[in-house]
């Protein structure tokens, strides 16, 4: 069996330099053609064949590294996107590399295995992630397992993430002049405010799991003129699909309950695309545990509770995928995300042993599903079970 467990020195240096030429060049969402380009270049040149502009996307992209007929399709998932003015706060010059390393990685130790290593470079993550559109058109259809990890500052295993609709109610009235023609007036903005108070008190028949939030975008123009129109803006979040569809249902039915009682006529129209729950495989998520063991990564706790929404729920939802966090910081730092010292962290000696112990790690978990179509059997069934109550 060949030793998976270190990257050969110009693959480790390559991917290091991948890495920082990212962190030099950092790239808002459906910007980042140099890092995407980057990440194509050193994918051909280990022998990937690379498809650019991947359905539609600018800086989408997707590499496949073919080996013989039949056999398992294992996908890594890349990240390239940078925040406004932090940079790579959220290190996805990282994150991306570990999933263009491990695909290589894993292209150079196939050894007997036959089957296919994918990269699907995902762009804008930080803003309307890409997952959402390439789930939705059919770029996991035949993609058996998807890998991704997330830098951070503790090695936590892939949990659960909240499914997110994005609401918009626009309620239309009739402007009137406040004194005296008040009584030929519809009050839209009175429809918004019974909405906020309809949901508030909803709230107290909600399950702690599901969270509804949001603001008033629009309320009028002038305090002596009935208002025509009013906006408001929610976000509605749950842990399962099915939970979040029913708690939509009664957060429009509030906002219908507002405009009927003033008299407006409301609208209702998504205004982002919403992220599906993350779902993990936990069948794949211990194997890449053992291999994270193995490549000697020692302290990996539990998956905390869902605490925010990403676009790799709607990846979960097509085909088994995991999303765990990895240590990228010396033992006792704590930088937290979207910030400057995370960033300067993704340069550091922590982060390119990180770099290689993951890639390694990633490597060798679909190595182990290419090996083992008993393993591939295990994580699929998981994956039929768990959408019967996504
Ligand atoms: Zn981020
Ligand atoms: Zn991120």
């Amino acid at each position: 069996m060949t030793d998976m467990t270190k990257l050969n020195p110009q693959l480790e240096q390559d991917l290091w330099d991948l890495s920082c030429y990212i962190y030099e060049n950092p790239e808002l969402g459906h910007e980042e053609f140099k890092s995407a380009e980057a990440h194509c270049k050193l994918l051909e040149k280990y022998g990937f064949t690379v498809e650019r502009n991947y359905l539609g996307l600018a800086t989408g992209f997707r590499a496949e590294y073919v080996k013989g007929a039949g056999g398992a399709t294992v996908s890594y998932l890349a990240e390239y996107d940078a925040l406004p003015k932090v940079g790579h706060g959220c290190g996805h010059n990282i994150l991306g590399t570990v999933s263009t390393g491990a695909a290589i990685h894993l292209a150079q130790n196939l050894g007997d295995s036959t089957g296919r290593v994918v990269v699907i470079g995902t762009p804008a993550e930080e803003t309307d992630g890409a997952k959402v559109k390439y789930a939705a058109e059919g770029a996991f259809d035949d993609v058996d397992v998807a890998l991704i990890g997330h830098p951070f500052y503790r090695y936590e295993r892939s949990g659960q993430s909240l499914a997110i609709r994005a609401l918009r109610f626009t309620f239309h009235g009739k402007a009137a002049h406040a004194v005296s023609a008040r009584e030929q007036g519809i009050n839209a903005l009175d429809a918004c405010i019974l909405t906020f108070n309809a949901i508030g008190l909803l709230r107290q028949q909600l399950l702690p799991s599901a969270y509804v939030h949001g603001i008033i975008k629009d309320g009028g123009t002038a305090a002596n003129t009935i208002p025509d129109l009013a906006v408001a803006e929610f976000y509605v979040r749950a842990e399962t699909l099915t939970y979040l569809n029913e708690v939509r249902a009664r957060v429009e039915e509030c906002a219908r309950g507002g405009a009927a009682a003033a008299g407006a006529r409301l609208e209702i129209e998504e205004f982002e695309a919403g992220n599906d729950n993350l779902v993990t495989n936990e069948t794949l998520m211990d194997i890449l545990e053992t291999n994270w063991r193995k490549v000697g990564i020692e302290n990996i706790i539990p998956a905390l509770p869902a605490a925010g929404s990403s676009d790799i729920g709607n990846v979960s939802h097509v085909c088994p995928a995991i999303h765990p966090y990895y240590s990228i910081q010396a033992p006792g730092e704590e930088y937290p995300t979207h910030t400057e010292e995370f960033r300067e962290t993704t340069l550091r000696e922590p982060a390119r042993q990180a770099l290689w112990q993951n890639a390694c790690a990633m490597a060798m978990t679909g190595k182990d599903i290419m090996d083992s179509p008993q393993l591939l059997a295990e994580i699929k069934a998981e994956f039929e079970k768990a959408m019967e109550t996504a």
